[in-house]
């Protein structure tokens, strides 16, 4: 069996960066939850995005669900979120008894449809309940149209959460994707472009809200010399090993937006000339860290998605499907859902025809040759 070829996995620095920072952490005992590096990855991904402050927590669904509290969403409010996403956008909602109500993509940027949402925003006023929150989700690397969304956004006076858990290091119009809302997160898991093993982090220009998180993540413990809690708490806090792993992954992380993109490019090129085959569209109103390279089928191809993706494992390739959007979930599907299109919505499509190919940054040339041939051998 030849090695296995990964969608993304874990990929550390040649140089060793994050075992130097977690042998330093060893070597002075700091073991324990806070320490050096805490503060210092909060730092430097904040002088890196270009943000005020950010908060270091144990992942990017903490990040969520504490930037949601921060934003002031509790008990049956209502908070609008993007449809075509992975279940940690908007499981905070529900931790926080609040009630989703799922947006549309836009065909375009993938993200958020901006009239789906003016939509969703006219029938609350209709109802006389805005939304606490806005949850916009950058897709596989790529920002929202965050103007639109902001216009639309301001005139109803509402906040943004931006997660951008798969967009460190993009950009929107310049400015830095998760900077861009009230608040930002970024999630450093497993498969994410940089990754600390777990971990999240939450950035804003409001030091208000990065400080309460930072609060709430360590048990809300006052500052006394006894532990005094006036507020329930939760252990959410960033460990200093973690971080450790983190302030190396971020020396790498251009490095890792550079091969990203070349992926994405060599499989676009590749393709060109299968007419079934369409690359996910990048906008040009922004640098995407290619995440995720990402195809659909035409409707009417002979080959489905299924067919790529069971060919892919059989030579031990991984590959998966778009997300399913969570307005088709179990859990999720009594909630309200809002589409500009009378067509089938734009998401449901993108998740019928949509497939993830390895974007892996440790795939080498070859690999990504043969993962083009086996899908090139079945247009044959
Ligand atoms: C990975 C991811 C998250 C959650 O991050 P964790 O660190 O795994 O908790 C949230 N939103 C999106 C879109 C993600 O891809």
């Amino acid at each position: 069996m030849m090695t296995r070829i990964y969608l993304a996995s874990p990929h550390m620095s040649e140089e060793g960066y994050e075992q130097a920072y977690v042998k330093g952490a060893f070597d002075t005992n700091w073991v324990a939850p806070l320490g050096p590096n805490v503060n210092q990855f909060e730092q430097e991904l904040a002088d890196y995005v270009g943000v005020k402050s950010a908060s270091a927590l144990s992942s990017g669904t903490a990040a969520i669900h504490l930037g949601l509290k921060a934003l002031g969403v509790k008990e049956g409010d209502t908070v609008f979120c993007s449809t075509l996403t992975f279940s940690a956008s908007c499981n905070p909602i529900l931790y926080l008894g609040a009630t989703p109500v799922f947006i549309d993509s836009d065909a375009a940027t993938w993200n958020m449809c901006p009239k789906a949402l003016k939509k969703a925003f006219e029938d609350a006023i209709k109802r006389h309940q805005l939304p606490k929150a806005v949850v916009v989700v950058n897709l596989y690397g790529q920002s929202a149209d965050m103007d639109l969304i902001l216009e639309l956004c301001q005139k109803y006076n509402v906040p943004i959460l931006e997660d951008a858990a798969e967009s460190l290091g993009s950009t929107y119009k310049g400015r830095m994707s998760g900077t861009i809302g009230d608040i930002g997160i970024y999630s450093f898991n497993g498969n994410k472009i940089i990754t600390t093993s777990g971990g999240g982090m939450m950035v804003s220009n409001h030091e208000a809200y990065t400080k309460k998180a930072t609060f709430w993540a360590t048990q809300s413990r006052e500052a006394e010399r006894h532990y005094e809690h006036k507020e329930i708490g939760y252990n959410y806090r960033m460990s200093n090993v973690v971080a450790g792993i983190g302030r190396g992954q971020l020396k790498v992380l251009n490095e890792r937006i550079v091969k990203k993109k070349e992926i994405y490019e060599t499989y676009k090129e590749a393709f060109r000339d299968i007419e079934d085959i369409e690359m996910m569209n990048i906008c040009d109103f922004g640098e995407s860290n290619y995440w995720l390279s990402v195809m659909t089928l035409k409707e009417t191809s002979q080959v489905k998605p299924m067919d790529i993706m069971l060919a892919l494992e059989k030579e031990n390739i991984e590959s998966r499907p778009v997300w399913k959007p969570m307005h088709m979930q179990p859990v999720f599907k009594q909630y309200p859902f809002f589409t500009a299109t009378d067509d089938q919505p734009v998401s449901e499509d993108y998740f019928k025809r949509g497939i993830c190919l390895p974007s892996d940054t440790k795939m080498t040339a070859e690999q990504q040759q043969h993962v083009i041939d086996i899908i090139k051998g079945l247009f044959k």
